[in-house]
């Protein structure tokens, strides 16, 4: 069958078959909707018209611990933002069109395409073996807009895992098996019923309701083992989450309610061409009811966002192994 595009929106330049490009994201972690690889080192992320304000109107000190939003597609609308990506602002980003519907595409079936999208940098871009971390940033995860369930849903939530304590909770978390690193991969975390026995010499994957069951002592366990690193890559993870945390002491009147920190680190470290500051590379991600100077009708918040600040503070300590 042949794809059944109505929506024609073109990124730039010529046309490419959307079977060829549009693949499924590989890396994902975590519970979002599904993302879509596209060329160039880019993410198709079906979002809220929400989260696509928040990038255009993102206060200039979170965008250094935002991934990169080249493009925002509203319907058929397709914008191109000022601080895209150099291959976009280079016009190397081959045409993508996106269709308006997915009937008959072998690949993309069953998946609802959204009215609106961004286009992210991808952090796993270029490496080889990506373990990959999403940690949930913060003790309060509803926006202002949530509805009174929806509220007492996600606080409940909060309240009954380490997001409340200790600002963040495990959402997703992927380590690959590699050969030469198999020693790292000691079965050495074992959490409560719900997580599984790890064989060694496989790929280590907990979910976001295995993270939702964690007490402290599993967090603490699971996210050591993802930094099983060599020591130079951990100088460096510790070096961006201060950054990170800097940051956001200076994030005055931002609230990043529900949004995650997602850290990626290239696990082949032998064989990866990669520079050591990029075998790191981690973001803020996940804007859609995150918040500052009345968004949309949002409260205004005065002062630095204590929950999330308190995660970075947790995951240095674990960092820094002071536990
Ligand atoms: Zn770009």
């Amino acid at each position: 069958m042949v794809l059944n595009i109505k929506r024609a929106s073109s990124l730039d330049g010529a046309t490419i078959n959307v079977q060829d490009v549009l693949k499924p994201f590989d890396h994902q972690v975590g519970g979002h909707t599904p993302f879509t690889s596209l060329p160039n080192g880019h993410l198709l992320k079906p979002c809220e018209e929400r989260e696509i304000l928040f990038y255009q109107k993102m206060p200039k000190i979170l965008k250094s611990i935002a991934p990169l939003c080249c493009s925002t597609i509203q319907g058929s609308s397709v914008s191109t933002l000022d601080d895209s990506c150099s291959n976009c602002r280079h016009h190397q980003l081959e045409n993508v069109v996106i269709p308006e519907s997915i009937e008959g595409s072998p690949i993309l079936n069953k998946r609802k395409l959204s009215k609106n999208f961004i286009v992210l940098s991808d952090l796993t871009y270029r490496m080889k073996s990506p373990r990959i971390l999403d940690l949930k940033l913060g003790t309060r995860q509803h926006g202002d807009q949530a509805t009174v369930s929806k509220i007492a849903c996600m606080t409940a939530k909060c309240q009954a895992t380490t997001s409340a304590t200790l600002g963040i909770r495990l959402c997703g978390m992927k380590i690959p098996f590699l050969e030469q690193n198999s020693q790292n991969f000691a079965p050495n975390f074992a959490p409560n019923s719900a997580a599984p026995n790890f064989a060694p010499k496989s790929e280590i994957s907990i979910n976001k309701y295995m993270g939702r069951s964690m007490d402290k002592t599993d967090l603490f366990l699971a996210v050591k083992q993802f930094f099983d690193v060599p020591e130079a890559v951990l100088e460096e993870v510790e070096r961006r989450l201060l950054g990170i945390r800097d940051v956001l002491c200076g994030a005055d009147g931002v609230r990043l309610f529900g949004a995650s920190l997602l850290i990626v680190i290239e696990s082949n470290f032998s064989d990866s061409q990669l520079p050591i500051d990029n075998l790191v590379r981690i973001k803020v991600v996940d804007f859609a009811n995150a918040t500052f100077g009345g968004l949309q009708g949002d409260s205004f918040y005065d002062g630095r966002d204590d929950g999330s600040i308190l995660g970075l503070e947790t995951l240095l300590e674990i960092v820094k192994g002071k536990n």
